[in-house]
C-alpha cells in the first residue's frame, strides 16, 4: 500500500508546483555542485538564495585578519555575535558583505579552505549561525545550501536534496573554478584538501554533514550541468506532487468506519472542542493510508485529543501491555485495533503486528519517545521509530501536541491546546543509508530526525504564542519525576 506514495520522481508531463512558503534545502559535500544547482534552483522557482557556506567563510576571513586562531570558540562567537553578514545575489558568485564590507573575493581562497571547516566546527559558532539561518527563511521561499540544512537548519523543508559525488569529480571542479579565477592549484593538493574538509565536516560533534532520511540523493559525478539542474528540480517538485495524490475526502474515508469508531472520534472531537483545541499545519485529517503518525506525549489526554483529529481511517496504535491488565480493557483497546508493547527492550510480536499492520495499508499510530515526556522538553525519540519505519518503507506524519497539561474549559492562557501538523516525513534516502550504514544506525537516525521536527514545530508553537510561566514551571517539576521514571523504565 506504502509504495502507491514511494515514488522517486514526478511522472513527466505532471505539473506540480513548489508552494509558495516553500523551502529548498540542499545539502552535500565541497565541490558537489550546490551553489551551482541552488542559484538555478532559486531562478526557476522564484526564490531567494543562501548560501551558509559563505557565511562561515565571512567569519574564517575576519577570523584570519583579527588574528583568531581557528578552535578559539570563544573570541569566534563574540567576533560572531558583533557583526553583521549580508548575503545579495551576484553574477557569478554570490555578494558577501561583512559588517558593511564586500568580502565576496577574499573568503574564497586556499588559505580559508584550509581553515573554515575547524571554525564551522565550533559549537558556539554553529548555534548562532544556525539561528541566523533559520532568521533568514522561516517566513520560506527560499533555496538555502550548506550542510546541515535539512538536518537541523530546515528539518520541515519542503523538499531536501543530498548531491554527492565522487571526491574526483569534485576535485576537477575545483581545480576549474580556481582557473577561472586566474590562480592554478595541484589537483593531488586539491583532492587532499577536499578529504580532510569532508572528514571535519561529517565528524564533527555539533550538526554534522550528513544524509537526512527523508533527503532525495543524487550522485551528480557523471552528469552535465543541465542535468543536474533538471533532476534536482524534480526533485524538489516531488514531495508538494506527492501530496497532490492523497486523496482528501474525508467524508467518504468516515462511511468506510466501523460503528465503534465513529463513535469514538465523535466522542474524542467533542471533548477536544470543549476545551478549545486548534490545529495548526495542513490539519484536515489529509494523511495517507500506510504512514506512521508520531506525536510527542505529555499527559494522559494525549491520546483521545490527537485522536480526535486523525478520523480518517481505523487507526491502529501501540500502548503499553499494563493497559490490558483487566479483560474489559484488554477487549476495548483490541477492538481498537490496539497493540500491546512490552517498553523494555525490543518486543519483535508487538513490532510485528504493527508492521503487518502497516502492510495492509492500515495507519499506525505511535508515542516514539515511550512515555510521557516533560512538557517543553520533547524527546529522546526512541530508535524503535527507525526500525519501523525502515522495515516498512512506510512515510512518518509528525504531530506536535501542546497544552494537554493544564486544560481548561474553552481554552487555557497557561498554555493554548493545540495540534500541530509537520510536513509527511517521506525516507527517500533509504536507500543510500542501507548502502552506508547498518541498521541500527540508520535507525537512530531517524529517530533523531524525528526529535528535531518536535523540537521545531515546538519552537513555531513558541513563535506563535511564547512559553508561559505555568509551562516553564511546570516542564521543569515534571522533568525531575519523569527522569526517575524513565530511568527504571529505560535506563535514560
Ligand atoms: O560550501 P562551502 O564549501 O563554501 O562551505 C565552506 C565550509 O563551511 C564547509 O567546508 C563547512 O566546513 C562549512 N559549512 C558548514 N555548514 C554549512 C555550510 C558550510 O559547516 N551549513
Amino acid at each position: 500500500m506504502t509504495s502507491v506514495y514511494r515514488q522517486r520522481r514526478v511522472p513527466t508531463g505532471v505539473s506540480a508546483g513548489l508552494p509558495p512558503d516553500g523551502v529548498i534545502a540542499i545539502d552535500g559535500p565541497a565541490g558537489s555542485g550546490k551553489s551551482t544547482t541552488a542559484k538555478a534552483l532559486a531562478t526557476r522557482f522564484g526564490l531567494l538564495y543562501v548560501d551558509t557556506g559563505a557565511m562561515y567563510r565571512a567569519l574564517t576571513r575576519a577570523a584570519l585578519d583579527a588574528g583568531i586562531a581557528a578552535a578559539d570558540e570563544t573570541h569566534l562567537a563574540d567576533l560572531l555575535r558583533a557583526a553583521t553578514i549580508d548575503l545579495k545575489p551576484g553574477k557569478r558568485e554570490g555578494i558577501v558583505i561583512w559588517n558593511g564590507r564586500d568580502v565576496s573575493a577574499a573568503i574564497r581562497t586556499p588559505e580559508v579552505d584550509a581553515v573554515v571547516s575547524t571554525v564551522a566546527a565550533q559549537p558556539a559558532v554553529r548555534r548562532s549561525m544556525v539561528s541566523r539561518q533559520r532568521a533568514l527563511g522561516r517566513r520560506g521561499g527560499v533555496v538555502m545550501e550548506g550542510r546541515d540544512i535539512g538536518s537541523v537548519v530546515f528539518p520541515l523543508a519542503t523538499a531536501k536534496i543530498y548531491l554527492d559525488a565522487s571526491l574526483e569529480a569534485r576535485a576537477d571542479r575545483r581545480c576549474r573554478q580556481f582557473r577561472e579565477r586566474g590562480e592554478q592549484l595541484a589537483r593531488t593538493q586539491v583532492i587532499a584538501e577536499l578529504a580532510a574538509r569532508d572528514k571535519l565536516d561529517s565528524e564533527r560533534a555539533e550538526s554534522p554533514l550528513t544524509i537526512s532520511p527523508d533527503a532525495i540523493v543524487l550522485d551528480t559525478s557523471r552528469w552535465s550541468l543541465e542535468r543536474q539542474i533538471d533532476e534536482a528540480a524534480r526533485a524538489a517538485l516531488l514531495n508538494p506532487y506527492l501530496d497532490t495524490l492523497i486523496d482528501t475526502d474525508l467524508r467518504l474515508a468516515r462511511l468506510n468506519q466501523p460503528w465503534h469508531y465513529r463513535t469514538c472520534f465523535r466522542l474524542f472531537k467533542l471533548f477536544a472542542r470543549f476545551f478549545g483545541m486548534r490545529l495548526h499545519g495542513s490539519p484536515g485529517g489529509a494523511i495517507p493510508a500506510g504512514t506512521i503518525i508520531v506525536c510527542n506525549h505529555v499527559s494522559w489526554y494525549d491520546p483521545p485529543l490527537v485522536g480526535a483529529w486523525l478520523e480518517r481511517y481505523p487507526i491502529h496504535t501501540i500502548a503499553k501491555e499494563e493497559l490490558f491488565k483487566t479483560p474489559l480493557s484488554n477487549w476495548l483497546f483490541r477492538s481498537l485495533n490496539t497493540i500491546p508493547i512490552h517498553r523494555k527492550g525490543y518486543d519483535p510480536k508487538a513490532f510485528g503486528e504493527a508492521q503487518a499492520a502497516l502492510r495492509g495499508g492500515a495507519n499506525l499510530f505511535v508515542f516514539p519517545e515511550g512515555t510521557r515526556r516533560a512538557i517543553g522538553h520533547p524527546g529522546p525519540v526512541k530508535a524503535g521509530i527507525g526500525i519501523l519505519a525502515q522495515e516498512t518503507g512506510a512515510d512518518i506524519q509528525p504531530l506536535f501536541i501542546r497544552g494537554s497539561c493544564g486544560l481548561q474549559p474553552g481554552g487555557s492562557t497557561d498554555s493554548p491546546l493545540e495540534l500541530s501538523y509537520g510536513p509527511i516525513l517521506r525516507l527517500h534516502a533509504l536507500g543510500a543509508l542501507q548502502a552506508r550504514y547498518e541498521l541500527r544506525e540508520i535507525s537512530r537516525r531517524i529517530a533523531a530526525l524525528v526529535q528535531t521536527v518536535f523540537e521545531e514545530l515546538q519552537a513555531r508553537s513558541f513563535e506563535r504564542f511564547p512559553e508561559t510561566e505555568f509551562e516553564m514551571r511546570t516542564g521543569q517539576v515534571l522533568l525531575k519525576k519523569f527522569a526517575r521514571k524513565n530511568a527504571r523504565l529505560f535506563g535514560n
